[in-house]
């Protein structure tokens, strides 16, 4: 599990606390229910939950969901999933939209304060009273800020009771455009929007900004610490603004960096793009970064609220590259999954003296580390067992370790080493179909030791193994040359469609999710990406969801070295 002391005991996230050291501490977590999570909102995921639970407090899940033209279903559901599988617990589900009726309240109380006003203007003109193109020309105020605080009302009412179509009119919070931020020059707080809403139905005719709903769903839910990107950061002012001419209870909004991974792709638009065009199988493709996506890759939340702590927090915006991200998975998993022995391009090895060995079982561990809490497992070692095409050379050579003819290897936990003394070859193909060897008894210890799977009849299965590489050539892709769409590696997929497995998967499939891949959350526990091991001199690997009963398929997590990487 997760040791989030770090990152609340020093730094942005500990001053944060110290300037309002209150308890019980009250936080919430507030996407936007229009895309999928993805990488980067673990990072708000961790920060926002992680800092409640650190202070012993509460973090709420606030769909922000003031906007029915982007908003789908499917993405509500997602998005609690993600919040529970990264391990967290919220305090309480709820809606910006449950505020619809207190926001209206809110902005009439803001109009008989004389603070906020209707509106008629169009695009062109508020860009002009906002000083032009790049400010260039002197800021002015609306000639409606005048109107007197009954017509404002009436008005308002108006667009409420459906009198006004979309952009004829919006109200207008009255602030101060003297000042020199930009989000202090009298900002919009509703709008017409003559669109249904997937909670509120057809109630509505006019719907709140996030500058005006944002900061008062805070301050309803008293939230103690509003903890935001910093692209928010101009936006701290109206957000304190708007609550002191209210009245109401004051939450503090603190600004922490975004986490971007370079090379990959998170836009949405983007994302859509992939998916539609069938670059990639879905929103949960094992190449994207994506939560679902990530899940789906085998990655165990564990290992992304350690990557999110190893960062940090700060103010400064991170972008990480993908080899980073993909050492602390490692890292995870080497000391969290079990191990078992894979073979990615199979060629029968057959070993003539076996005779009396035929069948013999073995006890091996799941773990090399002596009594390990994981245990054994038993395997049958066969007469002919199955080793990979590139452990074997036709031609033995003085640097070269592995098998081929004349030459001794190891196999990994079986009673001897193998000797191989001929192969045969497909003649159309030029491919080795069999290879003939014995056992080396009088060598105790070979130079390498190569990983097999026993006969298929002994437990042993095959299987499909999708090896995945990066989908972009370029750290950059969005700026790539012809787009990201001509950045797109061909291989960022392999496929392995005649792999072997060896008979303790299903021992290792029966127990998931194991014990020791602790940090799995709750709601999807049991999926088959808690199916991780270790293949042994391979990668790590995790059962994909387009598995069933009679056929197995590998994802390729991570592989076991970086240096392999590419
Ligand atoms: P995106 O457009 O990438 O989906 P967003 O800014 O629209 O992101 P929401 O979906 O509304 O964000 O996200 C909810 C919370 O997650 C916000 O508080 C937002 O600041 C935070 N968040 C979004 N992206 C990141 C990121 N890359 N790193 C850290 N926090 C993020
Ligand atoms: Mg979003
Ligand atoms: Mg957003």
């Amino acid at each position: 599990p997760m040791e989030p002391e770090a990152m609340f005991k020093q730094g942005f996230l500990n001053d944060v606390y110290l300037e309002r050291p209150v308890k019980p501490v009250l936080t919430r977590f507030p996407p936007e229910p229009n895309g999928f999570l993805h990488i980067g909102h673990s990072k708000a995921i961790a920060v926002n939950f992680g800092f409640a639970r650190y202070h012993g407090g509460k973090c709420y899940l606030r769909y922000d969901d003031t906007n029915p033209e982007a908003e789908e279903d499917v993405y509500f559901t997602a998005i609690a999933d993600m919040v529970r599988w990264l391990g967290f617990e919220p305090y309480k589900i709820t809606y910006s939209s449950d505020n619809f009726g207190k926001l209206y309240e809110m902005a009439e109380k803001l109009i008989s304060l004389g603070k906020a006003y209707v509106c008629h203007c169009d695009d062109d003109e508020i860009k002009r009273q906002r000083g032009g193109e790049k400010g260039s020309s002197p800021r002015y105020r609306c000639a409606d800020a005048d109107q007197s605080v009954e017509e404002n009302m009436r008005k308002f009412r108006d667009m409420r009771d459906g009198k006004y179509k979309p952009r004829e009119a919006f109200l207008r919070m009255k602030q101060d455009i003297t000042d020199g931020n930009p989000q202090m020059w009298d900002l919009a707080a509703y709008r017409v929007l003559d669109k249904p809403h997937h909670r509120t139905g057809a109630e509505w005719k006019i719907y709140p900004t996030y500058d005006f709903t944002h900061c008062l769903c805070d301050s309803f839910e008293n939230i103690t610490h509003s903890l935001c990107t910093t692209e928010f950061y101009l936006s701290r002012v109206s957000y304190e603004w708007l609550n002191k001419e209210l009245g109401v209870y004051e939450p503090m909004q603190r600004e922490y960096g975004r986490l971007s991974l370079s090379g990959a792709v998170l836009s949405k638009r983007k994302l859509r793009e992939l998916v539609e065009k069938k670059f990639v199988r879905g929103w949960d493709d094992p190449r994207l970064y994506t939560l679902i996506a990530v899940r789906r890759r085998g990655v165990p939340p564990g290992a992304i609220l350690e990557f999110v702590n190893e960062l940090g927090v700060t103010t400064t915006n991170s972008i990480i590259q993908i080899a980073r991200f993909e050492q602390t998975v490692r890292r995870y998993l080497e000391r969290t999954v079990p191990r078992l022995m894979l073979v990615l391009d199979p060629v029968p090895v057959v070993i003539e003296d076996a005779d009396d060995l035929d069948g013999t079982e073995l006890t091996v561990p799941f773990s090399p580390k002596a009594q390990s809490a994981m245990g054994d497992h038993t395997i049958k070692f066969t007469k002919t067992v199955y080793i990979d095409r590139s452990d074997f050379r036709e031609a033995d050579s003085k640097d070269y370790f592995r098998l081929a003819p004349g030459k001794t290897v190891g196999l990994l936990q079986a009673p001897f080493p193998i000797k191989a003394t001929s192969f045969t070859k497909d003649e159309a193909t030029g491919k080795v179909t069999e290879i003939r060897a014995v056992f080396d008894r009088e060598i105790k210890k070979p130079k390498t030791y190569i990983q097999w799977v026993a006969a298929e009849g002994s437990g042993s299965r095959k299987c499909e193994v999708r090896i995945y590489n990066s989908l972009f050539f370029s750290e950059n892709p969005a700026s790539a040359e012809g787009g990201y769409l001509n950045d797109i590696n061909p291989d960022s997929e392999v496929v392995y469609p005649d792999a072997m497995i060896e008979s303790g998967f299903n021992e290792v499939k029966r127990r998931a999710p194991w014990p020791e891949a602790a940090g799995e959350g709750k709601s999807s526990s049991s999926g088959p990406e808690t199916v991780r091991f270790q293949a042994m001199r391979v990668a790590y690997f995790a059962l994909d969801s387009d598995s069933t009963d009679e056929k197995i398929i590998l994802n390729r997590i991570v592989s076991l070295k970086e240096d392999k990487e590419k």
